[in-house]
């Protein structure tokens, strides 16, 4: 199984959820402690191990917002 590591360019996201509802492991989340610059909560990854890479979070964000590295 590949593996993935997810980053985010914070200050671009707005919140919209669309990654985290579309995340087959299940394993972003809304960090509700957290705001960027324009308000709105931030994603975080809970369990980084079981990313398997398959950039679906990236592919759904409207606002590019997702890089994922796929490592082999
Ligand atoms: S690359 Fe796939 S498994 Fe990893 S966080 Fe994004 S949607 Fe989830
Ligand atoms: S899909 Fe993009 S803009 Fe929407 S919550 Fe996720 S990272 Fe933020």
């Amino acid at each position: 199984m590949p593996k993935g590591k997810v980053t985010f360019e914070y200050e671009r996201c707005k919140g919209c959820l669309l990654c985290v509802v579309n995340c087959p492991k299940k394993i972003l989340y809304q960090d509700m402690e957290t705001l960027n610059k324009s308000g709105y909560n931030i994603i975080k990854v809970s369990e980084p191990d079981k990313c398997i890479g398959c950039a679906f979070c990236a592919m759904m964000c409207p606002d590019s917002v997702i890089t994922v590295e796929v490592e082999k």
